[in-house]
């Protein structure tokens, strides 16, 4: 089977995880810092703090954001659940804007019609979280025009964009956000195993992070209340959680991070090939805005199904038993049954529900050989027809 996704592991990534292995630190040591500070360097933003996965970026970065009881976030519909739920599990309600027809992320125009209405009716989001699908950035410039107009904050799931660039500068560097979020699951650019991260250009944030992922706890005297009792002294502030990552992970990561342009670079040649390949047959390519430069996460196909003789089903049915891994992301979020006591109906989103009806994401990542990728394309021409 050719999967959809696929870690790259190195002799010199293996070798960074068994340097930590035999020095004096597995957590809390010298390679989570430096790793921050790598990806901060890299994004050209100030501040980054890593976390055990995305997920918890994504909740400790709507807690920094003040996300509470009351509050409500918007995200789009077509992403993996996390990026809604780090609003429920703040007690704050989730929302979707229906997405663009030819990015498939959250389209900037449903969102100012949102945005009027809910202005009207007196629900603004509190925050809006727009998800760079398959690592194409989205239209960051219009959705941060848009958070001056309404008064929302911006947190940009990043999870598949890393070593993205959005109107030629790269993605995290939250020119146009508050904090920006990456996943560094194996599927994903660069792997940790599990693991994510949070960057942004505001110290306070920035601080409030590094608080909630450790319990809540400081041993920075200026933070207490009183003056220390003693050198083990230390207080609990907020209430946090324990989201820290290992320095195992972050050895790792901060080795990936030498290939990072190398994976990407190697994922667009693909993405192009994919391209010219599939001239001809009944397959929507994926289309790119010409503000981006895609992460190339996923590479997702849209059946033509009005031109083929089978049914969505009957394709990636056909597609698995040619050995080929296709996956579907994703899952429109407010179909979930979870989602369904939240009053959501499936006819609320139609363009997400289109998207649902007719993708497929194909093989994509940085090992696919020439000869798998020609696999692939021959199997979905067999399956098209
Ligand atoms: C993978 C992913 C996440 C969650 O990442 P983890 O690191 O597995 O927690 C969140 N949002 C999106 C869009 C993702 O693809």
């Amino acid at each position: 089977m050719i999967p959809y996704g696929r870690q790259d592991i190195s002799q010199a990534d293996i070798d960074a995880v068994v340097e930590v292995l035999r020095s004096d630190f597995l957590t809390q040591g010298p390679f989570v810092p430096a790793f921050e500070t790598e990806v901060a360097g890299y994004c050209g933003a100030q501040h980054a703090v890593a976390v055990n996965s995305a997920t918890s970026a994504l909740h400790i970065a709507c807690l920094a954001l003040g996300v509470g009881k009351g509050d409500v976030v918007w995200t789009t519909p077509i992403t993996f659940v996390a990026s809604a739920n780090c609003a429920l599990y703040c007690g704050a309600e989730v929302d979707f804007v229906d997405i663009d027809s030819r990015t498939y992320s959250l389209s900037v125009e449903r969102l100012a019609e949102k945005l009027a209405y809910a202005e009207k009716i007196g629900q603004l989001p509190k925050v809006v979280i727009p998800v760079h699908l398959c690592g194409q950035p989205c239209e960051m410039a219009v959705i941060h025009a848009l958070s001056r107009q309404y008064g929302f904050k911006i947190i940009e799931d990043a999870s598949h964009a890393i070593g993205g660039r959005y109107q030629n500068e790269p993605v995290g560097n939250c020119r146009y956000s508050d904090i920006t979020v990456f996943s560094f699951h194996p599927v994903k650019i660069i792997t940790t195993g599990e693991g994510g991260m949070a960057v942004t250009n505001d110290g306070q944030l920035a601080k409030r992070m590094q608080l909630l992922r450790s319990h809540g706890i400081t041993r920075d005297a200026a933070d207490m209340t009183h003056v220390p009792d003693g050198p083990w002294y230390y207080q609990q502030v907020d209430l946090g959680f324990n989201y820290r990552m290992t320095d195992i992970q972050a050895a790792l990561g901060l080795s990936q991070m030498h290939r990072l342009d190398e994976f990407v670079s190697k994922r667009n040649a693909i993405a192009r090939r994919y391209d010219q390949m599939f001239s001809g047959l009944s397959v929507i390519t994926p289309w790119q805005h010409p503000d981006s430069y895609s992460g190339w996460h996923l590479y997702v196909i849209r059946l033509q199904l009005e031109k083929i003789q089978k049914t969505h089903l009957q394709v990636f049915e056909s597609l698995r038993e040619q050995n080929i891994g296709v996956n579907l992301h994703y899952i429109p979020v407010h179909t979930q049954p979870y989602y369904q006591h939240m009053g959501f109906k499936p006819e609320n989103f139609p363009e997400a529900n289109h998207y649902y009806a007719e993708a497929i994401s194909l093989p994509m990542y940085p090992g696919l050989t020439d000869a798998q990728q020609d696999k692939v394309v021959e199997a979905v021409r067999e399956a098209s027809i």
